[in-house]
């Protein structure tokens, strides 16, 4: 796989995030940073650099929906915008979408007991959708699906991280375009979002996530092309690190709960005060962790009152 790889700055934490150029039968963009100026800039000059022009651009693949992989889409207008069905609706922002995004957050924080401040809180920032690009999907791409354009680079469904969240195996190479799968030096986030079939039943992120890397571990590659950070060979190894450290994390839910409680009460104990800032994320992660303990039978979950109440089973 002829593949190069273009650095482009995020406004986020994570820092810089990684889009692919990859020539086959078709020129091809993974990823496309997000739609900040200084990511345009880094991205046109990273084309630039292989040798090409933004409107040589074919097609561009996207490996999920966030905001730092699908924003730049917008900067090539004539190209197929490719990927899992669930980006469309970041990229078409429907009111009636916004608007079920929103009912379907405010449910389940309601449920897990998290203060009505914080929650309205929470979906302001949840509103910022301008740092995700405008043009909707021209190809959906599924399990399994050979990418247009490049005989034997193969898509895998892999939850967890993302709703919409595709690999692409490459079999000539044994490399994967990871997305944001496997990172080098953090764990990915199993976020919590709205599912693929847009009711109020929440998806299982985590265990969704442990599978997803399981898929991954199976496939043997040599190599992934990580959405952050540097490219990744001790693949099977990380993997087992990152599977090892989230049931380590489980156990320490599993003390926590010497008596029945909720979800932000199990929330505030695990990360103290950053639950505050970064609520979105420790309260899926808390979530993942009861559903690792539910999955094995260790712990339960009843609602009382209107609240999950989590308990030792
Ligand atoms: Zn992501
Ligand atoms: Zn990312």
């Amino acid at each position: 796989m002829e593949i190069h790889k273009i650095v482009i700055p995020t406004p986020y934490e994570i820092g810089d995030v990684n889009a692919f150029l990859v020539k086959g039968d078709t020129l091809s963009l993974f990823d496309a940073g997000t739609k900040t100026k200084d990511a345009y800039e880094a991205l046109k000059q990273g084309i630039n650099d292989a040798g090409y022009n933004l409107n040589d651009i074919e097609q561009v693949v996207l490996t999920h929906h966030h905001p730092d992989h699908a924003g730049w889409v917008d900067a090539f207008p004539k190209a197929n915008i490719l990927g899992h069905e669930y980006i469309d609706h970041f990229l078409r922002k429907n009111k009636d979408f916004l608007e079920y995004r929103s009912e379907f957050y405010r449910f389940h924080l309601k449920r897990n007991a998290v203060p009505e401040k914080f929650i309205e809180k929470y979906l302001e920032n949840r509103e910022e959708m301008s740092y995700f690009g405008t043009i909707p999907l021209t190809q959906l791409l599924k399990d399994q699906d050979e990418v247009p354009g490049h005989p034997g680079l193969k898509a895998y469904y892999t939850p967890g991280h993302a709703e919409s969240h595709l690999i692409f195996h490459d079999t000539k190479s044994n490399s994967v375009i990871g997305g944001d799968l496997l990172l080098e030096h953090v764990a990915s986030n199993p976020l919590i979002e709205p599912p693929v079939n847009l009711t109020l039943e929440r998806s299982k992120a985590l265990l969704e996530y442990r599978n997803s890397l399981v898929l991954l571990k199976d496939l043997q590659v040599n190599k992934v092309y990580a959405g952050h950070g540097n490219e990744i060979t001790n693949v099977s190894e990380l993997i087992t690190t990152r599977l090892e450290r989230d049931r380590v994390r489980a156990e320490q839910v599993y003390d926590i709960l010497d008596k029945p409680k909720s979800v932000i009460e199990v929330t505030q104990q695990l990360y103290s005060s950053i639950y505050r800032t970064q609520l979105g994320l420790t309260i899926s992660k808390t979530i993942g962790y009861l559903d690792i303990l539910e999955s094995e039978g260790l712990v339960k979950c009843e609602v009382i009152e209107g609240l999950n109440i989590y308990s030792r089973s």
